[in-house]
C-alpha cells in the first residue's frame, strides 16, 4: 500500500540542481603538511644526524685522497657517495611505508561521511548517505543520531540536542514553537547544527548549509582518528628499542676502543692524514655497528602493521577508531555481547498478536481496534519505505517496524494514523525505562489518549485492569495467565511487548509524565504481541570459536530470562548444567554488594532485564577481577560502559553517540565479525614478535660478526655500505614483508596472553633462546668462514663479497623462518595470501645480486661467478631446512 509523506521532499532533479549550487555535504579536510616538509622530518632522527655528519667528514677525507698526494682520483668518493645512497634509502622506504599508513588512514576518515540518514525525497522516506545531504532536503532525526547538516527544524517532540561540539552546552532543548524560544542561546531554538547530535526526542528538518558552509565546517580541524596516540604495546617496544640501543651503544664504544688501541698501537711513522682517515673510518664503522643495532624501524613497524590491520579489519566489517584496540582486541579474555541485532539477525517480524478483546487475529471497526491500530503508528518512532515497488523496508527501531509492516499486512495505513493525530508528549523508547509513552489527541476516539507499549511486566505493573472478551476485568484475575502466555513465547526466545492505553482528562495531559516516568498512570491492558528475531546462522560457529580461545562470552541483554536463556542455548553459552548462579537480572544485580558481585560475575552467563548501568559495572567488576573486557553497546546510553571496557565496540547501525565513545564499530553488527576482530588482533602481535625474532637475530650476528671480525682481522669484515644494507633490509623492508602477513585462524585455538602489568612480555622465552640461539650460531659460523678464508689467502674481496652475500642470504633464509614462527607450520605454507612478504623477499635477492655485481668500490665488492651464487644460496638455506625439521618434530611432538 502506498503511503505519502505529508512533506514531499526534493524531487531527483531538484536534488541535483541542489548540489551544483550548493555543493556536497563533505567537510575539506585542511591541508597537510607538503610531501616535501614530511620527508624532511625523516631526518630528524639523531642517527640519520650522525650519519649525515659522519658522511660529511668521509666527504672531506675523499676529497684529501683525490687531489692529495696519493690523487686516487674520484674513486675515493665512491664510498661517501655509497653511504649518502643508504642513507637516502632508508629514509625513502621508511617514507613510503609512512605514507601507505596514513592513506590506510585516510580512507578509515571517510567512512563517517557514509553513516546513513533518513530524509525525505519525492513524498517518501528513505535512507542515505550523510555526504549525499544536499541543501533543501527534509531529514527525519532520531535519539541518538548526529544531525548532518545545518538546517531549521519542521517538526520538534521533546528534542534535545548536545551542542556540547560547538558551543560547548551539552543539553539544549529545541523547539518549532515560538512561544517557548529560548533567546539567550547561541543558535535559534527552531535551528540544528551539523555535528550536534539528538540526545531524547525527535524531529524533522530542511538542511539549509552543507559542507564547509556549516557552523561545523567552519571550525573542523580533520582527522578523527587518533593515529597520533601511543598503544600500549607501542609503549612497550619502545622500551624495549631503549634497551636495545643502550646495548648498541656500547658495543659500539668498545668496537671503537678496540679498534683505535690496535690502530696506534701499529701507526708508527704513518702520516698524519691517513692516520686521521684511519680514525674517521673506526668511528664511521662505530657509527654503523649503532645504526645496525638501534632498532628504529620497530616503531614504523608497529604503525605500519596497526594502520594495515585497520585497513584490512575495515573490509571484514570493522571500523577501527581508536588505533590500540586492534591489538587489545587480541588480549581480550571476556566479551560483554548485546543480543538483539549482534546475536539475532535483527529481522524482527509479529510472530503472534494477542489482543485480549479481538477475535482472531484481524483489526474490526471497533474502538479497541481503533485504540490498537492509532497506538501503533502514534506511539513509534519507525516508518517504512515503499520507494522499492518489490519489497517495504523498514527505518528506524527494529522493533516498532515490525509492528508497522504488522499493521501494513492488516491494509491499515500507518501513516495516516500517524499525521492525521497531534502528539502532545512523548517519552521514546529507551532500554532504561523500557517502555514507550505517547500523549495524543486522538481524532478517531476524539479524545486525548495515552499509548504504552513496552516490556509486559513493567507496562502491566501500570495497569488497574484488562480489556479481555468485550468487558474489563481486574488485573489481578488475568495476570497468572498472561504470564503464562508470555513464558511459552519467551521460551521460544521471542521477545514479548505489552500494550496498554488511558483516555486522560484535561489535568492529565500534561501530569501524566513525571521526571521522564509515567505518573500515576491508570492504564488498561490491551494485550501482548510476540515478535520472533532469528539468531544469526553464523554466531554459533564464532560463539564456539571465541570459546576455543578462552574467551568468555556473556550475553547482556535487555530482555527476560527465558528469552535470554534460549538464545544463550542456540548459540552455544547456556550448557544444560547452568543454573540461576549463572544468570542475573540488572535489578538483582544492581542489589548486590561490590564484594557479592565480584564473587559471581566470572561464572555470570547471561545478564537480563539488564541495563546500561548494570553493564558498566559488570565491566568494571570483571576488569578487577583482571579481565579485559570487550562490550558491545549500540544505544546512546552505553557509552560510559564502552568507554569502561578495555575496548568498546559499537553498532554500525548504533547511535553516533555509541559511536564516537567506541573503538571499534562493528558495521554489520555481526558476533561474527567481533570474533574475526580478536583474530585479528592476536594475528597482529604475532607479526610484531616475528619481526622483532627476525630482527633481533641479526642484531646480534651483525653487532658480534663487526665486533669480533674487527677485533680478530684489521678491519671489519662488513664495509659501513654493506651494513647500511643490511639495516635497509632488517628495518624496513623486513618490518613491511612481516608486518602484512595475513593473519592465520589458527590463533584462536591459544588461551588469551596476559596483559596489563605483570602481563606477557613481547619477547617469550621461547623468542629469546631462538634469537640468542640462532644468532650465536651464525656468528660462529660466520667467524669460522673468515678464518677459513684467512687462512687460505689472506681476504681478498673476492672472500668479503662472498662473506657479504652468505651473510645477507642467511638473514634472507630466517625471514621464512620468522615468518614460520609459532605458526606449526611449514614456511612454505599459505605463501598465496603473503604476496608482500615473497615481493620483498625477491626484492632482498635481487637488491643483493646487483650490489655485488654492480656495486664495485662503492660496496668494496666484485662480481660472483653464478657458481659462487649457487654454493651461497645453497648452503645459506640449510637455515631454513634445518628450521623446517624442528617445525616438523614439533609438531609431531604435539600430536603424540
Ligand atoms: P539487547 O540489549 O541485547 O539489544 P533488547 O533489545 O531485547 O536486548 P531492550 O532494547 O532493552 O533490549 O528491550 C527490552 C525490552 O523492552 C524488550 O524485551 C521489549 O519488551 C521492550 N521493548 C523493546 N523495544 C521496544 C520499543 N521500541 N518500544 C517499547 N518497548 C520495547
Amino acid at each position: 500500500m502506498e503511503q505519502k509523506h505529508q512533506y514531499r521532499g526534493l524531487t531527483k532533479q531538484e536534488v541535483e540542481e541542489s548540489r551544483q549550487l550548493h555543493g556536497e555535504n563533505i567537510l575539506t579536510p585542511p591541508e597537510k603538511a607538503s610531501l616535501w616538509s614530511q620527508f624532511l622530518e625523516k631526518f630528524d632522527d639523531p642517527i640519520i644526524k650522525i650519519l649525515l655528519v659522519a658522511w660529511i667528514l668521509s666527504m672531506i677525507i675523499a676529497g684529501v685522497h683525490c687531489w692529495g698526494p696519493e690523487a686516487k682520483g674520484f674513486t675515493a668518493f665512491l664510498e661517501p657517495i655509497g653511504i649518502f645512497f643508504a642513507i637516502m634509502l632508508a629514509s625513502c622506504v621508511g617514507f613510503f611505508f609512512e605514507m601507505k599508513a596514513n592513506k590506510a588512514f585516510d580512507i578509515l576518515n571517510t567512512v563517517n561521511d557514509d553513516t546513513l540518514v533518513k530524509a525525505i525525497r519525492d513524498g517518501n522516506i528513505c535512507q542515505i548517505s550523510k555526504k549525499e545531504v544536499v541543501v533543501g532536503d527534509i531529514i527525519v532525526l532520531e535519539t541518538g543520531e548526529e544531525v548532518p547538516a545545518d538546517g531549521s527544524l519542521l517538526e520538534a517532540i521533546s528534542l534535545q540536542i548536545n551542542e556540547s561540539t560547538l558551543t560547548g552546552e551539552p543539553i539544549i532543548s529545541k523547539t518549532t514553537n515560538e512561544a517557548d524560544f529560548d533567546h539567550e542561546a547561541t543558535y535559534p531554538s527552531n535551528v540544528v547544527m551539523r555535528g550536534t547530535t539528538v540526545v531524547d526526542g525527535h524531529g524533522i528538518m530542511k538542511v539549509e548549509k552543507v559542507g564547509d558552509a556549516t557552523g561545523y565546517g567552519k571550525v573542523y580541524e580533520g582527522s578523527q582518528i587518533e593515529s597520533g596516540v601511543e598503544t600500549p604495546l607501542q609503549t612497550q617496544l619502545a622500551g624495549l628499542a631503549k634497551v636495545i640501543s643502550k646495548a648498541g651503544y656500547s658495543i659500539a664504544a668498545l668496537t671503537f676502543i678496540a679498534l683505535l688501541a690496535k690502530l696506534l698501537l701499529s701507526s708508527s711513522g704513518m702520516p698524519v692524514m691517513d692516520l686521521i682517515a684511519h680514525i674517521l673510518n673506526i668511528f664511521m664503522v662505530a657509527v654503523t655497528l649503532i645504526v645496525v643495532s638501534v632498532p628504529e624501524g620497530l616503531p614504523m613497524s608497529v604503525t605500519l602493521s596497526l594502520a594495515l590491520s585497520m585497513n584490512r579489519m575495515l573490509k571484514t566489517n570493522n571500523l577501527v577508531r581508536k588505533m590500540h584496540a586492534c591489538e587489545t582486541m587480541g588480549a581480550t579474555t571476556v566479551i560483554c555481547t548485546d543480543k538483539t541485532g549482534t546475536l539475532t539477525q535483527n529481522q524482527m517480524q509479529v510472530h503472534q498478536t494477542n489482543f485480549y478483546n479481538l477475535k482472531g487475529q484481524k483489526l474490526e471497526d471497533n474502538e479497541i481496534s481503533n485504540l490498537i491500530k492509532e497506538g501503533i503508528s502514534v506511539n513509534s518512532t519507525a516508518y517504512l519505505d515503499f520507494s522499492d515497488n518489490d519489497k517495504v523496508k523498514t527505518l528506524g527501531n527494529p522493533t516498532e517496524a515490525a509492528l508497522l509492516l504488522w499493521l501494513n499486512s492488516q491494509q491499515q495505513n500507518y501513516l495516516d494514523l500517524r499525521e492525521n493525530a497531534a502528539v502532545i508528549e512523548q517519552l521514546t523508547f529507551s532500554t532504561e525505562r523500557k517502555y514507550m509513552a505517547t500523549v495524543v489527541k486522538s481524532p478517531l476516539l476524539n479524545k486525548t489518549i495515552l499509548y504504552v507499549k513496552g516490556a509486559p511486566e513493567i507496562v502491566l505493573a501500570n495497569c488497574q485492569r484488562v480489556a479481555t472478551d468485550g468487558t474489563f476485568k481486574p488485573v489481578e484475575d488475568c495476570k497468572a495467565n498472561i504470564e503464562t502466555q508470555l513464558l511459552n513465547y519467551q521460551n521460544q526466545a521471542m521477545r514479548t511487548l505489552g500494550f496498554a492505553y488511558q483516555v486522560l482528562d484535561d489535568k492529565q495531559e500534561t501530569s501524566v509524565f513525571a521526571n521522564g516516568k509515567l505518573h500515576n498512570a491508570n492504564l488498561t491492558f490491551l494485550g501482548i504481541v510476540a515478535i520472533s528475531d532469528p539468531v544469526r546462522s553464523d554466531v554459533p560457529a564464532a560463539v564456539q570459536s571465541c570459546l576455543n580461545a578462552g574467551i568468555d562470552v556473556k550475553i547482556v541483554t535487555g530482555d527476560t530470562p527465558g528469552t535470554a536463556k534460549e538464545i544463550g542455548r542456540q548459540i552455544g553459552t547456556w550448557q544444560t548444567n547452568d543454573t540461576e548462579h549463572n544468570i542475573i537480572t540488572g535489578p538483582n544485580f544492581e542489589a548486590l554488594s561490590d564484594d557479592e558481585a565480584l564473587n559471581r560475575v566470572l561464572d555470570l552467563k547471561i545478564m537480563c532485564r539488564a541495563r546500561p548501568t548494570d553493564k558498566q559495572r559488570l565491566v568494571q567488576l570483571l576488569q578487577q577481577k583482571g579481565a579485559v573486557v570487550a562490550v558491545t553497546g549500540d544505544g546512546t546510553n552505553d557509552a560510559p560502559a564502552l568507554k569502561a571496557a578495555q575496548v568498546g565496540l559499537s553498532m554500525g547501525d548504533g547511535t553516533s553517540v555509541a559511536k564516537e565513545a567506541s573503538d571499534i564499530t562493528i558495521l554489520d553488527n555481526s558476533f561474527g565479525s567481533i570474533t574475526r576482530a580478536v583474530m585479528w588482533g592476536r594475528s597482529l602481535y604475532r607479526n610484531i614478535q616475528k619481526f622483532l625474532l627476525f630482527q633481533l637475530t641479526i642484531n646480534v650476528a651483525a653487532c658480534l660478526i663487526v665486533l669480533l671480525g674487527s677485533l680478530l682481522g684489521t678491519e671489519s669484515p662488513l664495509t659501513i655500505t654493506q651494513m647500511l644494507w643490511v639495516n635497509l633490509i632488517m628495518d624496513t623492508f623486513a618490518a613491511g614483508a612481516l608486518a602484512s602477513l595475513p593473519p592465520n585462524e589458527k590463533v584462536m585455538q591459544d588461551k588469551p596472553r596476559k596483559s596489563g602489568k605483570g602481563g606477557d612480555f613481547i619477547i617469550t622465552r621461547s623468542m629469546a633462546y631462538n634469537i640468542f640461539g640462532v644468532g650465536i650460531s651464525f656468528v660462529i659460523i660466520l667467524i669460522g668462514l673468515l678464518l677459513y678464508f684467512h687462512a687460505e689467502d689472506g681476504l681478498t674481496p673476492h672472500d668479503l663479497s662472498w662473506f657479504f652475500s652468505f651473510f645477507v642470504m642467511l638473514q634472507f633464509w630466517n625471514m621464512f623462518n620468522a615468518k614460520a614462527f609459532m605458526e606449526g607450520t611449514s614456511a612454505f605454507a599459505n605463501l598465496k595470501e603473503s604476496k608482500s612478504f615473497l615481493f620483498v623477499a625477491l626484492i632482498i635477492v635481487i637488491g643483493q645480486y646487483l650490489i655485488v655485481t654492480f656495486g664495485g668500490k662503492m660496496f668494496s665488492v666484485i662480481p660472483l661467478s653464478w657458481k659462487d651464487w649457487a654454493i651461497i644460496i645453497g648452503s645459506s638455506s640449510f637455515v631454513l631446512w634445518i628450521g623446517e625439521a624442528c617445525r616438523f618434530i614439533q609438531s609431531l611432538l604435539k600430536k603424540k
